[in-house]
């Protein structure tokens, strides 16, 4: 998903003075920690839809079968899911998601119909069967109803009913944080993926469903609708399965990238086809700079589709969804205000990086989106590196830190589904950026971006993992770091004073015992130095040199002196 700006007017100087600001007026001493506000209260329903209950842990899931008609003259949606699933350890209770107002009507196991109750959002299915270790069943859930309307698509979940221009429907799902059961029953949480999934749409004869994966038939029906059978062949997770129905325009083209050749179709309104055409030519741009960035594509099987959608858009796993009005920068706007933002779509660009990070390597607790959100938003400067140079790259991610908050960590409360700061957009692209000045190695960094994509391939992370994996792959003490900027609201500030040849310094405002390195110009002459959160001095071959701290790192710095 993309962030939704709340104060564009701010720009880096505000946010440059309030963080001096904050360190003059020692508002937040070097011992505090910060810790959630005592006032978020979560509900057992919470609890149900954010941990892996013991209803949800024995069993694996292995297939979906959704087989669904969606209606759009009384905005329903009828007819069933199949979860076929490996009994990991034998148990009687099965756990399913579904959320009011749809309800569930007939739960069935081999031909014998199951028990169920409702507790919210929450189905308990007791299984007849018993329920064998290693073994493969299904269930197949009935249900309907009208789902929920997104009011505000896509940060509020739900389906969007709109028309086209000619007056014909114009219908979308999105889910992410809400949840895939807003509109499907499933096991909804991340922690585990079917390996692979068939989506069946029947829609209005004059329509067409675009799905995720590869179109594997369309049925004609006898009431003059038809079934349109999308057919997932990897891994997916539920947020990222979609609708999208309209009467659409298709092109399509082939990319031949490092896997070798990839399909890539674009479904648009008609009225939007020549405007596609030329915008959508960013499409094999964005694929040919994230390949060389993060490695292959990863859904060559499922190929890669851009498809027009009601609103802003989405990262649907292999049907990225784009309402982007075929303008560049998000909405016409730079959020960088560097004028880079306006050299490409945000849209193509910001959701197209989900299939690297969010698609196929995926945050298991919603409190790690960072994971999705961090690449995805440093990717953006990533791509602009690859056409612009490194210079435009930089300037595009220091830009961008005017929409930094430092309102709340950016790591939320795990286990009940709690999302942690906007920050997890702005912040975390600049703290990967952070990062890569300490390595100080752009290759060494490609490869550990590339390498992040090859050994998580395909796998859903504790947000630890990533952590972990930099720090093993770089051979640097990063953990304070990632500490400072996901788990603490605080920017370090670099604080110095200058006494003829002797220069001491310190971080401030930090975490106990925050140590990262920082790279500095001394007089113009570059010098890497190691602060505490302890007064360091050092000698200076000149007096009444000029101290200034490299600006790829996101950090305040203050000369205590004030001169
Ligand atoms: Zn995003």
């Amino acid at each position: 998903m993309s962030f939704i700006l709340k104060h564009p007017s701010m720009n880096r100087l505000s946010v440059i003075f309030f963080a001096v600001l904050l360190s003059s007026f020692n508002l937040f001493p070097v011992e505090a920690q910060y810790h959630a506000p005592a006032e978020t209260i979560f509900t057992r329903q919470d609890s149900l839809r954010g941990s892996i209950t013991p209803e949800r842990a024995w069993w694996d899931l292995t297939y979906y079968h959704l087989d669904i008609t969606v209606n759009p003259v009384d905005s329903t949606i009828y007819g069933s899911n199949t979860v076929t699933y490996k009994v990991i350890k034998p148990f009687g209770l099965m756990q399913i998601d579904l959320q009011e107002p749809l309800n569930v009507m007939k739960v069935v196991q081999n031909n014998s119909v199951l028990k169920f109750k409702r507790e919210g959002n929450v189905y308990w299915i007791e299984l007849a069967e018993k329920q064998e270790q290693g073994k493969i069943y299904s269930v197949v859930l009935t249900y309907g109803g009208k789902p929920k309307v997104s009011t505000r698509p896509p940060w509020s979940g739900g389906i969007t009913w709109k028309k086209d221009k000619n007056g014909l429907p114009f219908v979308a799902s999105s889910c992410q944080g809400d949840g895939a059961s807003l509109w499907w029953p499933c096991k909804d949480h991340m922690y585990d993926e079917p390996d692979s999934m068939l989506i069946s749409v029947n829609v209005p004869g004059n329509l067409m469903d675009v799905s995720n994966g590869r179109l594997r038939s369309v049925i004609k029906q006898k009431n003059k609708t038809k079934t349109y059978n999308w057919f997932v062949k990897n891994p997916i997770n539920n947020y990222g399965v979609n609708i999208n129905i309209a009467d659409f325009a298709h092109f399509s083209e082939i990319y031949n990238g490092e896997k070798g050749p990839l399909d890539c179709d674009y479904y648009v309104l008609k009225e939007d086809l020549e405007k596609a055409r030329l915008q959508f030519k960013q499409a094999p741009m964005m694929i040919a700079a994230f390949e060389h960035w993060f490695g292959p594509y990863p859904f060559y099987e499922d190929g890669y589709k851009l498809v027009e959608a009601p609103y802003l858009g989405m990262e649907h796993q292999s049907s990225v969804t784009y309402g982007n009005g075929f303008n560049n920068g998000y909405r016409g706007v730079d959020l960088s205000n560097s004028g880079w933002g306006l050299k490409f779509d945000f849209i193509i660009i910001h959701e197209s990086a989900h299939e690297w990070f969010a698609n196929s390597i995926t945050y298991e607790d919603i409190a790690d989106m960072w994971v999705h959100e961090s690449f995805a938003n440093y990717a953006e400067s990533l791509y602009v590196e690859y056409y612009f140079g490194k210079e435009a790259g930089s300037e595009y991610v220091l830009g961008t830190r005017a929409n930094i908050q430092n309102d709340k960590p950016v790591i939320g409360i795990y286990n009940v589904n709690h999302e942690g700061s906007g920050d997890m957009y702005y912040k975390g692209g600049n703290m990967l950026h952070t990062i890569r000045q300490i390595v100080n190695d752009d290759k060494k960094w490609r490869n550990i971006l590339r390498g992040l994509n090859k050994d998580f391939y395909h796998q859903v992370v504790k947000g630890s993992q990533i952590e972990n994996y930099i720090i093993e792959k770089t051979g640097i003490n990063l953990k304070p770091v990632f500490d400072q900027y996901l788990r603490d609201i605080r920017i370090p500030v670099f604080e110095y004073s200058l006494k003829g040849n002797n220069l001491s310094f310190r971080w401030n405002n930090c975490i106990p015992g925050f140590t990262m390195p920082l790279k500095i110009y001394i007089s113009g002459k570059e010098q890497v130095v190691k602060p505490t959160p302890f007064f360091t001095n050092l000698k200076l071959e000149t007096e009444n040199a000029i101290i200034k701290v490299d600006p790829g790192y996101y950090v305040a710095t203050l000369n205590i002196t004030g001169k």
